[in-house]
């Protein structure tokens, strides 16, 4: 457990309307009571409609955010987010090869809920290979899942299950897979570790207001795990901490698409 206020690092894009990328994660720190830092991987130009542009920072130019906080600062948690092409994935994996022991949420970003790639199509062999192993925790959603093992997406638990384990397997030592994409009014998830699995109920909330619900879970998380929280408490505060945020969306006015949760 951290003596002071802990120090989460977010490792993400920029979303100028502040729903998603590393606003929402800044915000999500600073709602679970620690203290937030971001290094850009990528600028986004986007509002609640859609994404019109992407500006990847260069490799190099992550790594030395990353390790001038590392030099400097006692980092808790790390989160993932959006890493935008295979360099600077591996530039993310090498500047966190050396800090094994701090827990790291990885959010496999692909896509945008209006369908603009966010993860080049050739980067996520890279981020299988080097990002996976270095993950405390993975958290697809089922699109990702699908994605990442290269098959069709979970249409039901049993599948969530079957591809939880296989995504367990290629290396992080656990893996929280969401259900909000299933059909129907439930939302379940489902946390797998080298114990098992186990199911985390949830109802989905009746909102457009979605846009960075990924993003500030995976904040969330990182957070309680940084306050020293074990994994299953953290999980479910972090999905406490998202169900309270999209329930409050609706009292925000904030573009005319899908707009931002309220932390
Ligand atoms: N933009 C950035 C920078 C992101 O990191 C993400 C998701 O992680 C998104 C946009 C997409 O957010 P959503 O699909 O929730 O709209």
């Amino acid at each position: 457990m951290a003596e002071t206020i802990a120090n989460i690092l977010s490792i993400a894009g920029s979303d100028p309307s502040g729903g998603a990328g590393i606003q929402a994660d800044l915000k999500a720190f600073a709602a679970c009571g620690t203290y937030g830092m971001a290094a850009l991987t990528a600028l986004t130009a986007q509002n609640t409609q859609g994404v019109s542009a992407v500006h990847p920072v260069p490799p190099a130019f992550v790594t030395a955010q990353v390790a001038d906080v590392f030099r400097d600062i006692r980092v808790d948690a790390v989160k993932i987010g959006m890493i935008a092409s295979a360099e600077i994935a591996e530039a993310v994996a090498d500047a966190l090869a050396p800090h094994g022991a701090v827990p790291v949420v990885l959010d496999p970003v692909m896509i945008a809920k209006g369908g603009s790639p966010l993860l080049a199509a050739e980067a996520v062999s890279v981020l299988t290979r080097r990002l996976l192993p270095l993950a405390s925790v993975l958290t697809p959603n089922l699109p990702e899942a699908a994605s990442l093992l290269g098959e069709a997406e979970a249409a039901d638990r049993a599948g969530m299950e079957d591809q939880a384990r296989r995504l367990l397997a290629l290396g992080p030592k656990a893996v929280l897979l969401k259900g909000g994409h299933l059909p129907g009014t439930e939302s379940p998830d489902v946390l797998a570790t080298a114990e098992g699995v186990r199911w985390l109920e949830g109802v989905r909330v009746p909102t457009r207001n979605t846009h960075g619900t990924g993003c500030s879970l995976s904040s969330a998380l990182a957070a309680e795990l940084g306050k020293g929280r074990p994994l299953a408490e953290a999980v479910a505060a972090a999905k406490r901490f998202v169900a309270g945020a999209v329930r409050g969306a609706d009292a925000l006015s904030v573009g005319s698409g899908h707009g931002p949760l309220h932390h």
